[in-house]
């Protein structure tokens, strides 16, 4: 070994170490000269050149480090390295060499191979300046690493990432830990780049890992951007998005983009063709629209340059075809709004008037050719101004659309309801009101007159006396109230709250008294099965505590549903008051009817009463006057015959007017000769006239002799009842009877009655009077002039049923003139001319007859007539014995009294004729009509009233006899 200024304490290490020891020269190629044994081994036998360079090692990256690492044969072996003390020395010691175990992990130098040759840019630095770069430098930023070495990394960094750079180094570098940044680094020509960045902190340096991420970056800008401008252009149905890059000139498009293109092959190459021929070098513009209008496709394109030299264009391509369709339906819409019949308007929500048709203008009254633009035009129509902001705010604060009213003053002054319907619109960012309008000031009035008629219903119904109700039978049988008026619980008696829970049917039936129960229920079936209305009277409990009842009427009207079920409409009201007036008023009747019965009672009465004696006393003149009287008897039994046959006149009055009160009486209709009629009568009254001391005439006119249909005896009656009355009350005067035939037409004749006298007349007041029943103008008359007071009362009803009314003319002390007209039918018939029964082939010189009589003087007075008729009889006291007789004997006719006592005549003729058809008369005082009627019932053949006028029963009895031959 050569000594070359090697010192002592060098020759130690050298001769003593087990580890590698080596000394090199200090000038290029570092020679190795000396090496020990341990270098040799590891080391050296395998060096083709013994030097440094041979090594690999660049000792001027390790002149300062007092180790550096040496790697060969794949391994890495550590050295210390010393410098030689001395000036004259000219020599490098490596020692301590030993091979460094990196148990797996690379080795230095494959660690410094990695940093050298990464693809990601490594750097090392202290502060913000950088003191390392690997060669990634280069191919990423341009620079070669040494001339960025020792500068600040700041003039690099985009200036709009520095301010975020800075305090994120602030904050991390403190911490001594890992942090990530991003930022746009500008590259030597002066473009930028954009890098993620890592960076480790420690005390003293910061270790920078870059990775370029521009094409990522741009990438993902352009996503974004693409996205803002589809999101933009989405409004329009096909929106495509494009991109164009200069640098490679080419084309991207996106699927929508290849669907138009697929559709139109041309368009694709025309549109890459105009857009890099004559824009793509616009990059100034930034912003650039065009239409191809022969494609129907609408460009727009926006030059992004999002790191500066790495540009590109971005854009939409929209399909015109679209979008000139939407434009069409725009359109439509805008005129279907602007025509549609119902008054429509579109604002903003200042109010400004987007859209308003003519329906609109024509209801708010904003005249045809008026500009119409913001809605505050329409405050004079309002009592407020400003109320159109209620119309646009409302909607914005609702969701969907919202309707109200509003009242306002139309053209015509007239107030108007309108009921506004709100929407708000969003549209392309822009909002608008939708409103639109309806006239429902009819249905506005209509509803109140509606609310006012139903109120006034409501009050009527809680009004009306009594209480309204519905009630409905359902089909399953089932009847309950559906309605119930207040005033229902006031009828039933029932409180407010029991009203309430009133439903069922049966809640009212429990109240109805029992004895009227079944009447209400079968009227109300009754009213079920015929659909007829129901009414009822009926009780029902006063109220829910007391024992009372009140009367109640009830009445529905059913009808029946569509559905099957049935509905009562009625009512019920309290009629216990008119029940109690009706009560009483039965009452009255009942006395007035008992007075009458009395009444009625009382005229049979006198009647038999009347007829006994002058039975007894008309049949003893009959037989004194066939006993040869002298003139002066004959003279006085015929005064007394006169006076019976008036009493008698008067009982018939009495019956009349009983059985014309009764409306029994009735008018016969069989023709008789009106002439012939009137001389009878008149015949019959001449003696009565010469009595009076009176000239009575008879006036007939022309015409008169024919037959004319009516009752004659009636006729007879009033005009001998007149003429009576004309004789009575006139003294040593005239009677004039005129007839006269006033008209003869179509068969009927209208024909003049007048009696007249010159009598005692009668004074006005009394002029009705008199034609009242048992009406005289004085009763003092009566005894003078006799009279029941009837005759006239009767005259008036005879000739009211035969359909005329009586009139008089009167005087005082002049006279009086009574008169009427008839109609009469003119008879086609012959007059009937009645066949006298005498004379009949019927043989009645010998007659046996039975006489049953309970009073003797009746007995001997009837007993005497027959023998002087010829005839034989026997008599019984009873209708018993009468019965008993008959049995054993036969006679031609019986002869019954009435009342009689063991069997009355009624009784008796009955049993008799079960058995025989012997004719039977009935003989009777009383003249009431029940009497009558009750004879022909049991079989009687005729009957004879008492006082029995002889001549009468006699042919009564062969008649009798003849009717049953
Ligand atoms: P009476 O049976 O009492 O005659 P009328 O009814 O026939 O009853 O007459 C009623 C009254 O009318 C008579 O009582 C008489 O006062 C008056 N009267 C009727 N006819 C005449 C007459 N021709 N002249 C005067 N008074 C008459």
């Amino acid at each position: 070994m050569q000594e070359r200024g090697i010192n002592s304490t060098f020759k130690k290490i050298i001769y003593e170490s087990s580890e590698m020891v080596f000394l090199a020269d200090d000038t290029y190629p570092y020679n190795i000269f000396y090496a020990n044994e341990s270098f040799e081994e590891f080391i050296g036998e395998s060096l083709k050149e013994r030097n440094l360079v041979g090594l690999g090692l660049d000792i001027n990256a390790y002149i300062f480090k007092e180790e550096l690492i040496l790697t060969h044969g794949d391994k890495d072996y550590s050295f210390r390295l010393e410098l030689p003390q001395e000036s004259s020395s000219n020599y490098f010691l490596f020692y301590k060499g030993k091979e460094v175990k990196t148990h797996g992990l690379p080795g230095k130098r494959e660690i410094q191979q990695f940093f050298k040759n990464g693809l990601d840019l490594i750097a090392i630095g202290q502060h913000d300046f950088l003191t390392y770069l690997n060669a990634a430098v280069k191919p990423i930023l341009g620079y070669e690493p040494a001339e960025l070495m020792n500068t600040s990394l700041c003039p690099f960094l985009h200036e709009e990432d520095l301010e975020k750079i800075r305090s994120f180094w602030k904050s991390k570098r403190k911490q001594d830990e890992l942090g990530f940044f991003e930022s746009r680094v500008k590259c030597k020509d002066g473009s930028y780049k954009y890098l993620e960045f890592s960076v480790q902190f420690t005390a003293e340096y910061f270790y920078l890992i870059g990775r370029d991420k521009t094409e990522s970056y741009s990438e993902s800008v352009k996503t974004k951007r693409l996205n803002q401008l589809r999101k933009k252009g989405s409004e329009l149905a096909r929106v495509a998005t494009w991109s164009y890059d200069p640098k490679s000139s080419s084309f991207e498009y996106d699927e929508v983009a290849n669907l138009i293109f697929e559709k139109k092959v041309d368009l694709q190459i025309k549109f890459e063709n105009y857009f890099s021929e004559n824009l793509s070098n616009k990059k100034e513009e930034k912003k650039l629209e065009f239409e191809l209008p022969e494609f129907d496709l609408g460009v727009v394109a926006e030059y992004h340059d999002a790191i500066q030299g790495r540009g590109f264009w971005l854009g939409v391509l929209s399909d015109l075809s679209e979008k000139k369709n939407i434009e069409r339906s725009g359109e439509l819409l805008k005129n279907i709004i602007l025509n549609s019949p119902d008054p429509m308007l579109v604002a903003r929500p200042d109010g400004e008037i987007f859209l308003c048709n003519e329906e609109a203008k024509k209801l708010l009254g904003v005249e045809e050719n008026r500009k119409f633009e913001h809605l505050s035009e329409l405050n004079v129509l309002f009592e407020e101004s400003d109320e159109w902001k209620d119309w646009i705010d409302t909607p914005a604060n609702e969701e969907g659309s919202r309707r109200f009213s509003t009242l306002l003053i139309s053209n015509l002054g007239k107030q108007l309801t309108l009921e506004v319907a709100a929407k708000s619109l969003q549209e392309k960012e822009e909002s608008f009101v939708v409103l639109s309008f309806r006239n429902i000031s009819e249905k506005v009035t209509l509803e109140k007159t509606l609310e006012e008629s139903s109120d006034f219903l409501m009050n009527l119904t809680e009004q009306v006396p009594g209480g309204l109700y519905q009630l409905v039978l359902d089909q399953n049988g089932k009847m309950s109230f559906s309605f119930l008026s207040r005033g229902i619980a006031s009828v039933l008696g029932l409180t407010q709250t029991e009203i309430e829970k009133f439903e069922d049917i049966s809640g009212a039936i429990s109240r109805v008294h029992p004895n009227d129960l079944p009447q209400v229920i079968m009227t109300s079936v009754a009213s079920a099965r015929k659909g007829e209305p129901w009414q009822c009277q009926f009780r029902v409990k006063d109220n829910s505590d007391s024992e009372g009842y009140r009367w109640v009427l009830g009445a529905a009207r059913p009808q029946a549903l569509e559905n099957g079920d049935m509905v009562w409409y009625g009512y019920l009201t309290d009629i216990s008051q008119q029940k109690e007036f009706e009560s009483k008023l039965d009452e009255a009747r009942r006395t007035a009817e008992k007075a009458s019965q009395i009444k009625s009672d009382f005229l049979s009465m006198i009647s038999h009463e009347l007829r006994t004696p002058l039975n007894a006393i008309s049949g003893s003149v009959y037989s004194l006057l066939q006993e040869n009287p002298n003139t002066s008897q004959k003279s006085a039994l015929n005064t007394i015959n006169f006076a019976v046959e008036n009493l008698i006149i008067m009982i018939n009055d009495l019956l009349d007017f009983q059985k014309i009160e009764a409306g029994k009486l009735t008018i016969e209709k069989a023709p008789f000769n009106l002439r012939n009629l009137v001389e009878q009568v008149m015949k019959g009254l001449s003696f009565h006239a010469r009595d009076s001391k009176n000239d009575l005439q008879l006036h007939l006119s022309e015409g008169l002799d024919m037959r004319v249909n009516g009752d004659k005896t009636r006729l007879s009656q009033i005009m001998n009842n007149l003429i009576t009355n004309a004789l009575k009350f006139t003294h040593q005067g005239n009677v004039d009877v005129s007839i006269k035939l006033q008209e003869l037409k179509n068969g009927r004749a209208k024909v003049y009655f007048e009696v007249k006298d010159t009598g005692i007349g009668i004074a006005p007041e009394n002029q009705t009077k008199i034609f009242n029943d048992f009406d005289q103008v004085k009763p003092t008359f009566s005894t003078k002039y006799g009279g029941t007071g009837l005759g006239l009362s009767i005259t008036r009803k005879l000739l009211n049923l035969m359909g005329s009314t009586i009139a008089l003319e009167s005087e005082v002390g002049k006279g009086s003139r009574f008169f009427f007209e008839l109609e009469l039918e003119v008879s086609d018939q012959e007059v009937q001319v009645e066949k006298p029964v005498i004379g009949s082939t019927q043989d009645f010189s010998k007659l046996h007859l039975l006489m049953a009589e309970d009073n003797d003087v009746n007995a001997l007075v009837l007993g005497k007539i027959i023998k002087k008729w010829g005839y034989t009889f026997d008599r019984v006291g009873d209708g018993a014995q009468a019965v008993e007789i008959l049995k054993d004997n036969q006679y031609d006719c019986i002869l019954m009294d009435i009342q009689m006592p063991v069997m009355d005549g009624f009784e008796a003729t009955q049993e008799i004729k079960k058995n025989i058809d012997t004719p039977v008369i009935a003989l009777t005082a009383a003249a009431k009509l029940e009497i009558m009627e009750k004879i022909e019932e049991c079989g009687f053949d005729g009957f004879v009233a008492k006082p029995i006028d002889a001549a009468e029963l006699l042919k009564k009895i062969k008649e009798v006899i003849s009717e049953k031959n």
